[in-house]
């Protein structure tokens, strides 16, 4: 006997977010979460923890806002990205009558949000160029609020046409938000959208320090918008999110040398996955390389499901994404260190000529 029966519906028949933690594994090749490949060092530096947190602790928020030029009452901190949209589900969408937008194969928080808060989700495909399908998007906006737009796209890797967000935006306007998902863009930051936030009321942005910040582990995201929306998100944001160590060293983070060492950790990356992406090429198992803007490749193998498995048997852990529309043999890695490349391309090199 139990109380399941008691529960919301929408939280009965929810299938939960597959986390990289929670689909396990065990391996010394961790290239299934994006994350950054080593550890880096932090000092805490407030040890009053007698007392509770700021809400928004003010020099997190600062620095973000001065990173990124905009006003701190555009910048909103929270546990990750996904607490900002989980805030952006709960503030906007009535469960029952609104919905959300996403545009699959994408990330997978957005329709667990909408369904843990019973809001419905539309799913419209992006194309086969990995683009927006605009008119199928702009004719089913009835009671849609929110459309998720992630750039670059995970898991392909690819950024969307900065002409159809602007189109999209208009079709929208005093409609929907568009939500435009930036967490790899610092892996390509000619491309965010922040500077279009003054023009564009009904934009706003997810970030994240869990990528090419490597703070993965410290749970610490921002959401970026007009001033309304975030005084808006901040009514309904628990009243103590940011844990005050980790107030303290995502401000460190976000200090000037902060950011400079969070470039050169890019920099660094994006020469190997230049590296991987040659490679991969070359190697006979490889059917696709999609050309990704971010710190993972999207791959589409011969026999994919062998090549996961192999891998994962040899401790090499990547990121299955074949039960996505459209990604049929597709496996995503992340790029790791030097080494970690190397361990891929070559356990890929015996496969092709095992099982090939
Ligand atoms: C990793 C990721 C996030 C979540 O970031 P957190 O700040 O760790 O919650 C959000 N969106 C996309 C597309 C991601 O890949």
């Amino acid at each position: 006997m139990n109380y399941l029966h008691l529960a919301r519906d929408c939280v009965r028949e929810l299938n939960p977010y597959q986390s990289a933690r929670r689909l396990g594994g065990s391996g010394d090749v961790w290239l299934n979460a994006n994350e950054y490949p080593c550890g880096v060092p932090w000092q805490l530096q407030q040890q009053h923890l007698n007392r509770y947190p700021s809400c928004q602790p003010e020099e997190v928020t600062e620095r973000y806002a001065r990173w990124t030029g905009l006003a701190p009452q555009q910048v909103l901190v929270s546990r990750g990205a996904d607490e900002g949209i989980d805030l952006l589900v709960r503030a906007f969408c009535e469960p029952g009558r609104d919905k959300i937008l996403y545009c699959p194969p994408t990330y997978g928080m957005y329709s667990v949000s909408a369904q843990s808060a019973g809001v419905d989700c539309l799913a419209v495909p992006l194309l086969e160029n990995g683009q927006l399908n605009l008119p199928a998007i702009i004719s089913q906006l009835d009671q849609v609020k929110l459309v998720f737009i992630c750039s670059p796209n995970n898991p392909t890797g690819q950024l969307i046409n900065g002409e159809d967000i602007a189109t999209l935006l208009l079709a929208c306007k005093q409609r929907a938000l568009v939500v435009a998902d930036e967490a790899y863009i610092e892996f390509c930051p000619q491309a965010s959208l922040v500077p279009w936030l003054e023009q564009q009321p009904g934009l706003v942005i997810l970030r994240t320090l869990s990528k090419a910040f490597a703070l993965a582990g410290l749970r610490c995201g921002f959401t970026l918008a007009a001033r309304e929306i975030i005084s808006l998100l901040l009514k309904i944001i628990p009243p103590y999110p940011i844990a005050t160590p980790v107030a303290d060293i995502a401000a460190q983070a976000l200090s000037a040398s902060g950011i400079k060492a969070m470039q050169q950790r890019v920099a660094e990356l994006l020469v190997n996955r230049q590296w991987l992406a040659d490679e991969l090429t070359r190697t006979d198992i490889v059917e696709q390389v999609f050309p990704g803007q971010a710190n993972y490749l999207l791959v589409r193998f011969h026999k994919a499901e062998q090549v996961f498995a192999s891998l994962w048997q040899q401790g090499i852990i990547v990121r299955n994404q074949q039960q996505q529309p459209g990604l049929t043999g597709c496996l995503r890695i992340s790029i790791g260190s030097q080494a970690e490349c190397q361990r891929v391309i070559s356990a890929l090199r015996q496969l092709s000529t095992e099982i090939l």
